[in-house]
């Protein structure tokens, strides 16, 4: 029922980065269709997604990007993070070396990105404890360094996922009104 052109107040841009396979593209279709893929394909061929949020007694269109694949090849360009207002920064619980990538994504997203930008630690896969590699206390130490929210979702179990993105866009909208 929501259609491109629906009234809004105020329209984001938001970005999703982190390693190829954390579940950026998952957390997004979970997000905007509450769909899931088990078989997820790399390139989904779509750049963004859309999703109008109530604040208060405002709409919202939150425009989400996500990365057709090319954090594989750490080809993310300046025009991805152009504009954008927040961003999801994934890893994934059960792979160590994406949370060690973090501070990559990290500092690549402040080198493009505004010093306001509202960024949102994300520790996917939660419904994978008995593979954790990362334990939970370790996202919150670095986002409590870093000075950024933290959050561990499961975009298959669908937990904590509206409270990730609607962190990010309830904290954009502070800061810009
Ligand atoms: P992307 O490359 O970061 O966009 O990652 P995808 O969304 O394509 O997901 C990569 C793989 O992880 C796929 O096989 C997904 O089904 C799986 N996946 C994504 N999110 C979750 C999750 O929360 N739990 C589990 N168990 N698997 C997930
Ligand atoms: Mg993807």
């Amino acid at each position: 029922e929501e259609s491109y052109d629906e009234e809004c107040d105020y329209l984001f841009k938001a970005v999703l980065i982190g390693d190829s396979a954390v579940g950026k593209s998952n957390l997004l279709s979970r997000f905007s269709r509450d769909e899931f893929r088990l078989d997820s394909k790399p390139t989904i061929g779509v750049d963004f997604a859309y999703r109008n949020v109530r604040v208060g007694d405002k709409t919202i269109k939150a425009q989400i990007w996500d990365t057709a694949g090319q954090e594989r090849f750490r080809a993310i360009t300046s025009s991805y993070y152009r504009g954008a207002l927040g961003a999801l920064l994934i890893y994934d619980i059960t792979r160590r070396i994406t949370f060690k990538n973090i501070e990559k994504w990290l500092s690549e997203l402040r080198g493009f990105s505004s010093p306001d930008t509202v960024v949102v630690l994300v520790g996917n896969k939660s419904d994978l404890g008995q593979s954790r590699e990362v334990e939970e206390e370790e996202g919150k130490t670095l986002a409590e360094s870093e000075g950024l929210y933290f959050l561990e979702t499961s975009a298959l179990e669908n937990q904590n996922v509206e409270e990730a993105f609607l962190s990010m866009i309830g904290r954009i909208h502070e800061v810009l009104t």
